[in-house]
């Protein structure tokens, strides 16, 4: 039995031994809910204090700015959006999402439209996977309420162009929402450069724990966001909800370590992933990148290999964990969205594969990764009767 290879720390990186040290001591000793007023419930928001001042520092938040936490990015992208257009005026009632945005914010904004809350449009993008600024620039009007586009792209790695969009954005008197998954702890990020007035981010794209994430907003757009979920008025009343207290300290832990480790992280997982390219490439006719590979994450390459279909060789590797398609959609078959809204056709969308890698990918990962892919692309072809 070969080893396994985890290469898809976009879809879920594995817990930092750092961050499990730091919630332990929650998850076994401590008691108390954060809201309390007793010495117990103190201590515990003074440990969440601590894990805003952490995330906070992750993206650069002014001081003004709140951290709501949540369950992940899907709910941030959620009260985003929804939490913004619940008080929508009839002369700003529509909201633009870019055309590759993950399927929280796809959803929700279809959902707004449905249901009669918003009018809807998507903003293309280019054939290399960055929003389009032109036509952005043309959808844009006094009557945008909310632009949602996020940092880096979960499948490409492709960065987008924020504090260009964000100054567009402004220009118009909307909100600018991004949804910053990806590209936390890989790269810098900062709301205030990028004119940004919400970001969405989660633990366990940082090396940390599942289930909890935030949305960090302005505070001129708190000032508007109505929240979904109704009760006791946690998070200054935008989220209703016990503290999940060891989550949200693991999310802070895993934030320092993040802002501390990014630069030195970014230089060596990229060269990791070039040096998987590169192998690929040497090893193999037929294999191309989609998307930008000059704005691009450090750690992403989706990769075309022609005439192998990505899930035969997904099915007919030694396992490394890579992704074919869109990993957070539950069970989701078929081309992924994201390379077709990129122009890509469907039958190089199927042979579409995306490796991510990360903190503890190692270079001999890396070399048994590649000649593992090269030898299952070589059966499929072969199954197929390629030349
Ligand atoms: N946005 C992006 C870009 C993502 O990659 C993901 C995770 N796949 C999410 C949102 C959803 O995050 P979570 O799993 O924390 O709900």
């Amino acid at each position: 039995m070969s080893t396994d290879i985890y290469l898809d720390y976009n879809g879920s990186a594995p817990l930092d031994p750092r961050v499990l040290e730091a919630m332990a001591p929650v998850l076994r000793d401590s008691v108390g809910n954060a809201s309390s007023v007793h010495r117990f419930g103190r201590a515990q928001a003074a440990r969440v204090d601590l894990a805003r001042e952490q995330v906070s520092r992750l993206v650069g938040a002014a001081a003004t700015s709140h951290v709501i936490f949540t369950a992940g990015a899907t709910e941030a992208n959620n009260l985003a959006l929804q939490g913004l257009v619940s008080d929508v005026s009839p002369e700003r009632s529509r909201i633009l999402v870019s055309a590759v945005e993950h399927a929280s914010v796809m959803a929700t904004a279809d959902w707004l439209a449905q249901n009669g809350r918003a009018k809807v449009d998507i903003v293309p993008v280019t054939s290399d996977g960055c929003v389009d600024l032109a036509a952005l620039d043309e959808m844009l009007g006094q009557d945008v309420l909310l632009v949602s586009v996020m940092a880096a792209n979960s499948e490409t790695g492709v960065i987008n162009d924020l504090p260009a969009i964000g100054e567009c954005v402004a220009d118009s008197g909307a909100f600018f929402h991004s949804d910053a998954t990806q590209i936390v702890g890989r790269l810098p990020f900062d709301m205030a450069s990028a004119g940004v007035d919400a970001a969405s981010i989660s633990g366990h794209k940082i090396c940390g724990p599942t289930g909890v994430g935030a949305l960090i907003v302005t505070k001129a757009m708190s000032h508007q966001l109505r929240p979904l979920l109704l009760g006791g008025g946690h998070e200054r009343g935008r989220r209703s909800g016990s503290l999940n207290v060891s989550g949200i300290v693991g999310f802070g832990a895993a934030s320092e370590i993040a802002a501390d480790e990014q630069s030195s992280e970014a230089i060596r997982v990229s060269g990791l992933r070039d040096a998987l390219v590169s192998k690929l490439v040497h090893g193999l006719d037929g294999v191309s990148q989609n998307g930008s590979v000059s704005r691009r994450l450090p750690n992403t390459a989706s990769v075309r290999f022609v005439g192998a279909d990505g899930d035969a060789v997904m099915t007919n590797m030694e396992s490394v964990a890579v992704s074919s398609g869109s990993a957070c959609s539950a069970g989701a078959l078929g081309p992924s969205p994201v390379l077709l809204a990129m122009g890509v056709d469907r039958a190089a969308a199927e042979e579409s594969l995306r490796f991510s890698l990360g903190r503890f990918t190692t270079a001999g990962e890396i070399e048994e990764a590649a000649d593992r892919t090269i030898r299952a692309v070589e059966r499929v072809r072969f199954l197929n009767g390629s030349p």
